[in-house]
């Protein structure tokens, strides 16, 4: 990737920090960070706070004892999005298990802050599984994003080496469960390659996806943010990567992005197309 710090890029920056924001782009360390700030002029929002309460083993976001929860996130979410002009922005969250409704509700408040403000906006959410407790899920179905997103990142075998307290089936149900509630919001999932997997269980675990009718699928190569992170095992061919998205459109995903770069925001304004076709 071309490093990038352009007016758009710095612009970009100073208002997150001045609207006391944050974002997985900075703080996940992502490698797009250049082309999605400088060139296309957008970033995933990252709410409730920038320190989880897990610790998944890939993942370079800040883990330890949460901030307290700022009521005032919402709005600012809405007033950034309406200021960068964005026509569909992702809002991810870190895991909040020390709250008892996980977050959803501060979640919940920002689609609809943020629809208040930007109609025409689509909304795309990326939470963690809210502990499992699909009342938690409800109530962000219930705002009503336009995608409901969340990822198994690995496939089953490494889910409990790779992810902190997820499990691999209670993803798998998170989705199913966000499409029972609306059939009509399209749900999204995505996957890591590179942490020791092998080419059948992908398969395997895109067949998991599509049996929970999960609609988007995203594939993208790992990459160890920091040594202390889990290694990188194989770094994927651009070829192979063709070849998944193949296989993935084959088994009835209406959209699959997939290459070495790909994460799960990554051209996410470019899937709202397909979603809206779901
Ligand atoms: Fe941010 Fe997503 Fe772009 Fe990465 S791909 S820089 S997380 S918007
Ligand atoms: Fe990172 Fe895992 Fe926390 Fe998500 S739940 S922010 S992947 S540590």
């Amino acid at each position: 990737m071309k490093i990038n710090t352009n007016e758009n890029f710095r612009g970009l920056k100073k208002m997150i920090r001045a609207k006391k924001l944050h974002t997985v782009c900075e703080e996940a360390r992502c490698p797009n960070i250049h082309e999605c700030w400088a060139v296309r002029k957008t970033a995933t929002f990252m709410i409730l706070g920038d320190i989880c309460t897990r610790g998944c083993r890939f993942c370079a976001v800040t883990t330890g004892m949460p901030t307290e929860l700022d009521l005032q996130e919402p709005a600012r979410i809405a007033e950034s999005v309406k200021q960068m002009g964005l026509n569909h922005v992702v809002i991810t969250a870190v895991a909040r298990d020390d709250l008892k409704d996980g977050g959803a509700s501060i979640f919940a408040e920002t689609i609809r802050t943020t629809r208040k403000l930007n109609p025409l906006t689509t909304i795309e959410v990326l939470p963690s599984d809210m502990g499992g407790v699909f009342e938690n899920l409800k109530t962000l179905m219930d705002a009503r994003p336009d995608i409901l997103n969340h990822n198994i990142e690995t496939v089953r075998r490494l889910s409990d080496r790779v992810r902190s307290k997820a499990k691999y089936d209670r993803s798998l149900e998170f989705l199913r469960r966000a499409k029972e509630l609306n059939p009509e919001i399209p749900t999204k999932s995505s996957i890591m390659v590179g942490l020791g997997e092998t080419k059948e269980e992908i398969l395997e675990a895109m067949d998991d996806l599509r049996a929970n009718d999960v609609d988007i699928l995203t594939i993208g190569q790992y990459l160890q943010p920091t040594k202390k992170h889990l290694p990188v095992e194989k770094y994927w061919h651009p070829d192979e990567f063709a070849e998944l998205k193949e296989i993935a459109l084959s088994k009835g995903f209406s959209h699959c992005e997939s290459g070495p770069l790909v994460r799960s925001s990554y051209h996410a304004d470019e899937q709202v197309n397909a979603a809206s076709k779901v």
